[in-house]
């Protein structure tokens, strides 16, 4: 008979060490991986295994407010970085900045589907809910000493922002955030450029995002650069955001009757960071039905998770920005881990994508993700229908992201006692224009960020190319100890 470990969330729980998805980058801590962002050896840090609560652990969970139903969700997680008491400090400050009471409130739309609203942080989107808690994590780790943090980015609208709300005026960080110069909504391009912060910089570069994300990429590998400043990571990437994303999964199936009820969730998706924090709630024991991946016509995720083949092609714009990708980074978490966490073989598979924009999934990968995932792809049609539907049979406005979470939703085929959670990724009003032109309503942009207009901007514009930009972190960014 073999005793596994068992990982309780106890005061004095045991340290969580975090391993690299590709087996070869040193085993960190919470802290640690909070601030490498990406491992060394060009992997993800993931905790080396899933902490666990009982049906117990969960039931007792209910009713909780948010902030400290997200200290005990993270508290395995976070180990002996942060004593409890810290943790708990952090979590309320964060959601504290948050304009709804419940934080992540959940709204019924119909006999079966829910929808969760993650976008009443600071910037309106989903983002918020992690972000605000990472620029805390930052500045208390930072705070213990080590080198001052130099975060450099590229966004094409929603990262941007809630990344510089989230560490505006905190010590020891820098954050240059590039965007591409035009390319931008202007709700977007305000809520980053009217904070004045003399650590946030906003540089406005010409080109795509593409290109903006290219300079941002050679940075992290240029040693010039990684030898004089830390360079910090604040897309989804960093292991602390799909952290704090668990909590919400939490959060929404305890209040539709979890430990004891199944809840099946649609989840509007990217990267897969945030839909990987399902399968991470699963992984703890709560009892999730379903994870329903939605796309746009941006598939690589449907077709991968439908026939194992993942190939990246163009990228198509579209009315849902943040899920216009072909590559997405998360997903080699999963892979790991259905993979049985075998690196050098995870190493291998990640560099024949790497060459060739192509892979197929492992038999083991296709079944695992088969157990627990499924995937619908929404077209610009289906997303106004699902747009409309909404308006039209609930009263609710959607952004568009999250009309496509909907649509999957309602494909799904998904038992209609079981309760289906759409997550609400972005408010309606950050895309006004496609909102309107589905349903011919114009949503309000909330009063906290009503006077967004009158505000002073500030930005630096740059040429396109890795040159300019680096000089001018070079010049502003504080180096290493
Ligand atoms: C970032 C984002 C997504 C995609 O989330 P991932 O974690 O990258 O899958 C979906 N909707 C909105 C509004 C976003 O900002």
């Amino acid at each position: 008979m073999q005793f596994l470990p068992v990982v309780t969330p106890t005061a004095n729980g045991p340290r969580m060490d975090y391993v690299s998805t590709r087996g070869s980058a040193p085993v960190l801590d919470f802290a640690g991986a909070t601030l490498a962002g990406l491992a060394s050896d060009g992997g993800l840090y993931v905790p080396r295994e899933w902490p666990k609560f009982s049906e117990g652990e969960i039931a007792a969970m209910a009713g909780l407010p948010y902030a400290e139903l997200a200290a005990r969700v993270m508290q395995p997680f976070v180990g002996v970085s942060l004593t409890p008491e810290k943790l708990r400090e952090l979590t309320a400050q964060a959601y504290g900045r948050f304009a709804h009471a419940a934080v992540t409130p959940l709204k019924q739309l119909d006999q079966q589907h829910w929808l969760l609203e993650l976008f009443h942080g600071p910037t309106l989107a989903f983002k918020d809910v992690a972000l605000q808690l990472l620029g805390l994590l930052f500045e208390e780790f930072l705070a213990r000493g080590g080198d001052p943090l130099t975060i450099v980015g590229a966004t094409s609208g929603d990262t941007g922002s809630a990344a510089i709300d989230a560490v505006a005026g905190r010590a020891h960080i820098d954050i240059f955030m590039l965007h591409p110069k035009g390319r931008v909504s202007d709700v977007q391009r305000r809520q980053m450029t009217t904070v004045l912060s003399p650590n946030v910089h906003n540089l406005a570069v010409e080109g795509t995002f593409d290109d903006a994300q290219a300079v941002v990429k050679r940075m992290f590998n240029d040693p010039a650069m990684t030898g004089r400043f830390a360079i910090g990571a604040v897309n989804s990437i960093n292991w602390a955001r799909l952290m704090a994303q668990v909590v919400y999964y939490f959060a929404a199936a305890l209040q539709l009757g979890a430990p004891r009820r199944e809840v099946a969730f649609a989840v509007p998706t990217g990267n897969f960071g945030d839909v990987f924090a399902g399968y991470v709630a699963a992984q703890m024991g709560l009892p999730i039905h379903r994870l329903v991946v939605a796309t746009n016509v941006n598939d690589i995720l449907h077709r991968a998770l439908t026939s194992g083949d993942y190939s990246a092609g163009t990228v198509t714009p579209t009315a849902a920005p943040s899920m216009d990708i072909q590559v997405s980074s998360n997903f080699e978490r999963l892979l790991f881990d259905l993979g049985g966490r075998d690196g050098p073989a995870l190493a291998a598979q990640m560099a024949g994508f790497e060459s060739t924009k192509a892979m197929q999934l492992t038999n083991a990968q296709r079944e695992g993700a088969a157990k627990l995932f499924s995937s619908a792809r929404a077209d610009a049609d289906q997303m106004t229908q699902a747009l409309r539907w909404a308006w039209e049979e609930t009263g609710e406005l959607l952004d568009p992201h999250t009309a496509i979470g909907l649509h999957a939703a309602r494909e799904a085929g998904i038992d209609p006692h079981i309760p289906v959670v759409t997550l609400a990724t972005a408010h309606p009003a950050k895309f006004r224009d496609a909102v309107e032109r589905a349903t011919g309503q114009r949503p309000i942009l909330p009063a906290r960020i009503g006077d967004l207009f009158e505000r002073e901007e500030r930005m630096v514009e740059l040429p396109g190319g890795y040159d300019a930009v680096a000089e001018y972190v070079a010049a502003h960014a504080v180096p290493r100890g």
